[in-house]
């Protein structure tokens, strides 16, 4: 998989560094985080997203994509 592919799927919920537990699905939504990389994310994971991963701003920045 090169960085291009990895960029268009699901990083959810905890920001890519779920393992075997990535996610996968296509991106929708891209959440700004403080100090990181903006997190690319599916509807599904959206929510826990915001509430799980590191960095997340509040209130959130959240990008429509896809
Ligand atoms: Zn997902």
């Amino acid at each position: 998989m090169t960085d291009r592919d990895r960029a268009a799927v699901c990083q959810g919920p905890y920001g890519g560094d779920n393992g075997i537990d990535d996610c996968g699905d296509p991106v929708r939504f891209e959440v700004a985080r403080h100090l990181r990389a903006p997190l690319r994310v599916c509807p599904v994971h959206l929510g826990p997203a915001l509430l799980l991963a590191a960095g997340v701003l509040w209130p959130p920045g959240i990008i429509l994509v896809g």
